[in-house]
């Protein structure tokens, strides 16, 4: 089979390899499409994501496909947790002691086939197509986070960054009831989207806003200036999610005394513990839209040039054709 192999850093490789066999309690996948991450970014780069890459390990975690033994339309969410471990039974599983990521320290999607334990599989229902699934992931991280932030009717959310979360982020703000939304994105083409997707404002820049006041706000960029612009710009006891992720050294200003005085509650969030259900009965209502977030739908072996080259993922989240 075919598979992109990263090496180290910078260092990716179309190689020939044999048909991964399934163990245990594992199913073969024949993968159909596997989304192009941010993280993918930073783990070429040498970067490290949610968790440390493993050197020689097939990247990609945003991935559809057929389950082998069922041919059923299928999912995997790239997180196992082991079920019983002290964090498991806690109700922590995405601190699990025997987690495994597919794509980062176990072989993922950018491959024709892959292994992933039974537990990993979700069955698509019939209304999401291969090409929604590799949204599953990313929506499932993004629940988890709103989750933490409890999105309600009197909400006026703001989300800084269009890109495929923060575009995500809004059209499940206005899914969960919120009674405003608003975007801040640089770049034209995003604005638009945002307002086409339901956005009811869209700002360049943080600092046009001027007498609205945002209760939620959601950070999904991972910059210093867009981390401490979130916070600066949250309403009076409002919440901060900051969501993109920032280079791991990163840090940023905050005067504890301004919190205080403002009652706010600034929190994060990481991964997706129970929430891959969650968000195959959100998208199975129709309500989530991801046809105009993907940007191009390109074969693996063009994998490389896109997580090298900017330019090619501006338009859009770009997902590799497998198979
Ligand atoms: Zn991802
Ligand atoms: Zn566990």
């Amino acid at each position: 089979m075919k598979a992109a192999v990263l090496y180290k850093k910078h260092d990716l490789r179309i190689e020939n390899l044999p048909m991964p066999v399934p163990a245990g309690n594992q199913v073969l996948i024949k993968t159909a499409f596997c989304g192009v991450c941010g993280t993918d970014v930073h783990l070429f780069n040498g970067d490290e994501g949610s968790v440390k890459m493993t050197p020689m390990t097939i990247p990609g975690h945003e991935l559809s496909g057929i389950n082998m033994l069922t041919n059923e339309k299928v999912v995997v969410d790239p997180n196992y947790y082991c079920g019983k471990c002290e964090e498991c039974l806690a109700g922590r599983p995405h601190y699990c002691r025997n987690m495994k990521n597919t794509g980062v320290n176990s072989n993922g999607g950018f491959a024709d086939y892959l292994v992933a334990e039974q537990s990993q599989i979700h069955v698509l229902p019939t209304g999401i197509t291969l090409e929604e699934a590799c949204f599953l992931e990313p929506i499932s991280c993004c629940l988890h986070g709103l989750n933490k932030i409890m999105i309600d009717k009197n909400d006026h959310v703001l989300i800084i960054g269009g890109g495929t979360i923060g575009l995500l982020m809004l059209q499940l703000s206005i899914f969960l009831g919120a009674s405003r939304t608003a975007v801040v994105e640089l770049v034209n083409s995003k604005r638009d989207l945002a307002l086409v997707l339901g956005a009811d404002e869209v700002y360049e820049d943080v600092s046009e806003i001027r007498n609205h006041k945002f209760n939620k706000v959601i950070e999904c960029i991972g910059l210093k200036k867009t981390c401490e612009d979130a916070i600066s710009i949250c309403a009076n006891t409002g919440h901060v999610l900051l969501f993109g992720l920032t280079e791991p050294e990163e840090t940023i200003s905050i005067r504890p005394f301004d919190l205080f005085k403002r009652d706010l509650t600034v929190t994060s969030s990481y991964i997706n513990p129970y929430t891959i259900e969650e968000a195959i009965k959100v998208m199975s209502t129709g309500k989530i839209r991801t046809a105009p977030l993907i940007g191009q739908i390109l074969p693996l072996e063009n994998l490389e040039e896109v997580l090298k080259d900017s330019k090619l993922r501006q338009d859009g989240k770009v997902l590799i054709k497998l198979n």
